[in-house]
């Protein structure tokens, strides 16, 4: 059986118009192949639902979880009403009714197992299934959550299960840019680019893709196309680097207002002060990214500044206040105002300059590098918030993206 999975995100799916035409690239696709559509939630629904929960300090529970989910099941059952009215034949389905089984995680699953066998039962009766994306359900019976933006995911797990054909992400831009197409107008359609740069990007903060399903896509050597649900172009494809001809230097150029960091002040130098330090991140789930040891004039005391995810800043902080006797330290500050900004290329590895030209470039412009971290294919500064436009800006320009 021949089949293609097609997703479309809030904005492609957000209100009944837009639903037919959706309908209508469906059927335009049928005709030699079975088809599982994967939707989001319309625009701004998911983020409506989590204020809700918000005002109930909900997160991380059967209850975040089972409201989150819920903008997909209008979605998926409005589309497949939009399809039947086409005449063709198709089934709405909910993450547990394939099911998509998950892992215990609120909030931030990953998938463990699809029934393949159900998806054929479904096929034998019907064309296409509308599948809800961004959910499944934990071995213990409970809807779960894949993360924001997570149907990507679902859409790119699905299609390796079944062995799809095709995976075509339809989305609110034509395919992945040089940086963000919405802040730098300038900024061009990539091609081709390669799973460890869309990985890179993703996890950098270029939410076009959902990092875990380009990993996902990798892991399973899955061709990805991204494009545009309002035109009918070629968009970008994420595929295999033996694939690619030309490595570019830099592809891309992302950013991240996501952060928040983190300083330590008068802490002991001694062995063993980071390992406590990161081990309480880790025993409260807590993601650390760059990470700067700065070791005091005296010899005896020093500073260690790291970044966090911004959703984390309330708990990071109680953690460490609540362990002040344990790590002895002087101050402790926390700042949301900072910005991540990343360049991302498959031919760094074999070129030198490029973080210096970045650095020149930050410098030019008086931008303050608070922090830094290296891949063998990324460099990533960590700069003031306020600072943003013009730095990606001016890092599009001098890499001739
Ligand atoms: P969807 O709702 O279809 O999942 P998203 O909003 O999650 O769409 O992702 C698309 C958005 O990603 C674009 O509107 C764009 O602003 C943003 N984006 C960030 N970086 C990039 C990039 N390098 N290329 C394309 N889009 C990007
Ligand atoms: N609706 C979910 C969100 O807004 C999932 C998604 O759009 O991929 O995060
Ligand atoms: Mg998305």
């Amino acid at each position: 059986m021949n089949t293609i999975v097609m997703k479309f995100g809030g904005t492609s799916v957000a209100g009944t118009k837009k639903l037919k035409n959706i309908a209508k690239i469906v059927k335009s696709e049928l005709e030699n192949s079975k088809i599982i559509v994967v939707v989001s939630a319309m625009a701004g629904e998911t983020n409506k639902l989590q204020n809700y929960l918000d005002e109930f300090q909900c997160q991380n529970s059967i209850e975040s979880d089972l409201v989150l989910t819920s903008g997909e099941q209008v979605t998926i059952g409005l589309l497949s009403a939009a399809l039947k009215n086409l005449g063709i034949k198709s089934i709405p389905l909910l993450g547990w009714q394939i099911p998509i089984i998950t892992d215990e995680s609120y909030e931030k699953a990953k998938i463990l197992q699809i029934n393949k066998k159900r998806i054929k039962e479904y096929f034998s009766n019907n064309d296409v299934i509308v599948l809800a994306g961004f959910q499944g359900i934990n071995l213990d019976g409970k809807i779960t959550s894949l993360g924001r933006g997570g149907s990507d995911t679902t859409a790119v797990a699905i299609a390796s299960a079944i062995e799809a054909e095709r995976c075509d992400i339809y989305t609110d831009v034509e395919g992945v840019f040089t940086t963000d197409p919405n802040i730098e107008i300038n900024a061009k359609k990539i091609p081709k680019l390669s799973y460890e740069e869309m990985l890179e990007m993703s996890s950098t903060g270029a939410k076009v893709l959902h990092t875990r399903s380009v990993e996902l896509a990798m892991k399973n050597n899955l061709t990805l196309q991204v494009l545009s649900s309002l035109t009918k172009k070629t968009g970008t494809f994420i595929l295999n680097e033996k694939e690619l001809i030309e490595k570019e230097i830099v592809s891309g150029v992302s950013y991240s207002n996501n952060e928040a960091k983190v300083t330590i002040s008068g802490i002991l130098d001694k062995p063993g002060i980071s390992a406590k330090i990161f081990g309480l991140m880790t025993e409260n789930n807590i993601n650390v990214d760059m990470i700067v040891q700065n070791i005091s004039q005296d010899g005896v005391s020093a500073n260690i500044t790291f970044t966090i995810n911004q959703k984390d800043h309330d708990l990071t902080k109680s953690v460490i206040e609540r362990s002040k006797n344990i790590l002895n330290y002087k101050s402790l500050l926390l700042d949301k105002k900072v910005a991540k900004i990343s360049v991302i290329g498959m031919g760094m590895m074999s070129q030198v300059g490029v973080a210096e030209k970045m650095f020149k470039t930050l410098a030019k412009n008086a931008i303050n590098i608070l922090a830094i971290s290296t891949s063998e294919i990324k460099i990533s500064v960590l700069i003031d918030e306020v600072h943003t436009n013009i730095a990606v800006k001016s890092l599009h320009e001098v890499y001739n993206l």
